[in-house]
């Protein structure tokens, strides 16, 4: 006789919460069903350690599955521990277990945020998810030792009541027969049920298999056949041990993995034990795979728990800077349900992203120091993502800078150099890390601001990269060697310039401010050889490269923008003009003049002059005024 008993309420509060919140992810009911049944043949092995009769000879450990379209159900069985009667109430039927209040308060604080279904779907819900696909769930259980006739059916529609009664049972271990839902029928597809397993028990310990019908010989020979088919593929390369694993192996998981065609450039393969036990397997690609989002700031890693997926991208498992990596962690430290904790919230995911970033860049700077040429393909695809680290990852930042390569003044073109070794080759007088940011390295080099650096034998680097102007400032510092931006105001280390010269300039500079209210100041400047002219950012403003970005965005620049125009006082052209002004400051070629000597520092800075026809006819007035025959001698 079937006894009729009931859950308790949490219970029934449980069921309704998972039938009706989880249905965008239904289909972890499987992951959880198969996790089970492998939990349940792990603990059969271990039980029967010290006695292996007590298995009678039923050793040929699996998990099967057995669609049957025809009643319309999905049968889970294994060859596992199973359950004594009172193992089933205790085990099916109760909510005195942990695992159930946690999940219901994990529910409560998720509601709170609307992220209910995401939660309980990274989290799993052990047995119960079965009832987000089937109306009916029956459980047929004989445990180990039990004779045929011992054995236990457990009913229920979830709907608050279950019933238990005795029955046969041949085998020993468990059968849980989902009476799938009118809409769940998709279940039923041995093609979707492949799906699934590869997607969330492929790397399990134990085959899962399903019959399956092939036709076998030829033409009036023909006939179906039915074999036993292995879903999974069971190699999960991260528990073995580094040596034990080929390279062809490791590029094969990478593949997969990553959806990339190319091999990987670095594997990281290594198991953390001590007080918290885990397994890392990360790779760097090579190259950019196909469809790379540079922009999207997502990282995260696959997170396994005993060879089971729990998520796919684990996002506490890897800074946003590093997302150019690919990978597993396996921690059996972790609860595979929600049963004990929030996993969100457990301390071993810091441990393990901590201890992620530190071998990631710990095999960066070897791949630099040792596969240049590889680290520079690597660098090309992924440098400016990386760089973010400097901004995000204050504790690791000088590891990060070391990684970042530069163009400089010196450089051949695609040539790159290093901070350490910028500092190396400074001359001893230099004191700073002058940098110069634009849109590409050809153009800075022919910028007037690095005239000066040349004339003292100094190196500059070039950054153009749109990021450069975030992280450079956030940097700061190098080695104790500040990094200054080569076209700022103030010292760059190239002297003041004398004050006998500053007093003969003094008029002059009055007269340009009055007449060029764009520009924020008018001075003189050592930092010009050849120019005759440049405009400089104020030591606290945007550079113009910076504002040129937010222009390209769309986003007014705040501050105005104003910059300083630097004169070259030794230089001829503004020599002549100071002469004169000298001789005559109400000559009207002179406002021309501070005029023109403004543009060309705004077209060498890389902008772009307001009115490009203005320009066009003052230097034509001057080329009229000029263009006489030379006189014949
Ligand atoms: P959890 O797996 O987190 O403990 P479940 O709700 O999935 O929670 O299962 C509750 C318990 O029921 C398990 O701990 C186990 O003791 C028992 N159980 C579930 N499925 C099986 C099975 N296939 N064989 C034996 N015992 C099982």
């Amino acid at each position: 006789m079937a006894e009729t008993l009931e859950f308790k309420a949490e219970l029934k509060q449980l069921l309704h919460l998972i039938t009706h919140s989880l249905y965008s992810d239904r289909d972890i009911f499987l992951r959880e069903l198969i996790s089970n049944a492998s939990d349940a043949i792990n603990k059969a092995r271990f039980d029967a350690l010290a006695n292996a009769d007590k298995l009678e000879g039923n050793t040929d450990w699996k998990v099967k599955l057995t669609p049957d379209k025809t009643a319309g159900t999905l049968t889970i069985s294994d060859n596992g521990i199973g359950m004594s009667r009172q193992e089933v109430i205790d085990n099916l039927g109760t909510v005195a277990q942990s695992g159930t209040k946690a999940f219901l308060e994990a529910t409560k604080l998720a509601g709170k945020s609307g992220d209910a279904p995401g939660l309980i779907g990274q989290f799993g819900v052990g047995f119960y998810s079965a009832f987000m696909v089937a109306d009916k769930v029956t459980v047929v259980t004989r445990a180990l030792g039990a004779p045929s006739g011992e054995a236990s059916r457990w009913e229920s529609d979830g709907q608050g009541t279950y019933t238990l009664e005795p029955c046969e049972k041949p085998a020993r271990g468990t059968d849980v027969i989902l009476h799938l839902k009118e809409d769940a029928k998709q279940f039923l597809d041995s093609w979707a049920l492949r799906r699934l397993v590869r997607k969330f028990s492929d790397f399990l310990e134990h085959p899962v298999v399903m019959d399956v019908e092939k036709e076998v010989g030829e033409g009036d020979e023909k006939k179906k056949e039915t074999s036993e088919e292995v879903l999974n593929s069971r190699k999960a390369i991260w528990l073995r041990n580094k040596s034990e694993v080929k390279a062809e192996e490791y590029e094969e998981f990478y593949k997969g993995l990553a959806h990339d065609t190319d091999p990987p450039a670095d594997v990281i393969h290594y198991a953390a034990e001590g007080k918290t036990e885990f397994k890392v397997l990360c790779f760097v690609p090579a190259q950019k795979p196909f469809g790379f989002d540079y922009e999207e700031p997502v990282a995260g890693l696959r997170l396994y728990v005993q060879r089971v997926l729990i998520m796919e991208r684990c996002e506490q498992l890897l800074p946003s800077y590093l997302r150019f990596v690919k990978g597993v962690v396996d921690s059996s430290d972790l609860p595979l349900n929600v049963s004990r904790e929030l996993l969100q919230q457990n301390p071993l995911l810091d441990t393990i992203q901590k201890s992620v970033v530190k071998n990631v860049l710990e095999a960066l700077a070897g791949m630099k120091n040792l596969e240049y040429e590889k680290y520079l393909t690597f660098y090309k695809a992924f440098g400016g993502v990386l760089k973010e680290g400097i901004a995000r990852d204050w504790a690791n930042r000088d590891k990060v800078a070391d990684l970042l390569l530069f163009e400089s003044a010196t450089t051949e073109p695609w040539k790159f150099t290093t901070l350490a070794q910028y500092v190396e080759n400074m001359p001893t007088d230099q004191t700073e890390i002058a940098y110069l940011t634009g849109e590409s390295a050809e153009q800075l080099r022919r910028s007037p601001y690095l005239e000066a650096f040349r004339a003292k034998g100094r190196d500059v680097l070039l950054l153009t990269e749109p990021i450069d102007e975030f992280v450079i400032p956030q940097l700061g510092e190098y080695k104790g060697k500040k990094l200054v931006a080569a076209d700022r105001a103030g010292d760059t280390g190239t002297g003041d310039v004398p004050a006998g010269v500053k007093e003969s300039f003094a008029p002059l500079l009055s007269f340009f401010k009055e007449k060029l209210p764009e520009a924020a100041d008018v001075r003189l400047t050592n930092r010009l050889t050849d120019s005759a002219a440049c405009l400089v950012a104020d030591a606290n403003a945007l550079s113009a490269h910076m504002e040129r970005l937010m222009e390209r965005m769309g986003r007014d620049a705040p501050g105005g923008a104003k910059r300083v125009l630097e004169l070259n006082p030794n230089h001829a052209t503004v020599e002549a003009v100071r002469a004169l002004h000298a001789s005559n400051s109400a000559d009207p070629r002179l406002e021309l003049y501070a005029r023109l000597l403004f543009e060309q520092a705004v077209i060498a800075e890389g902008s772009k002059v307001p009115d490009p026809v203005a320009f066009a006819n003052r230097v034509n007035d001057l080329i009229a005024r000029d263009a006489k025959p030379a006189p014949s001698t």
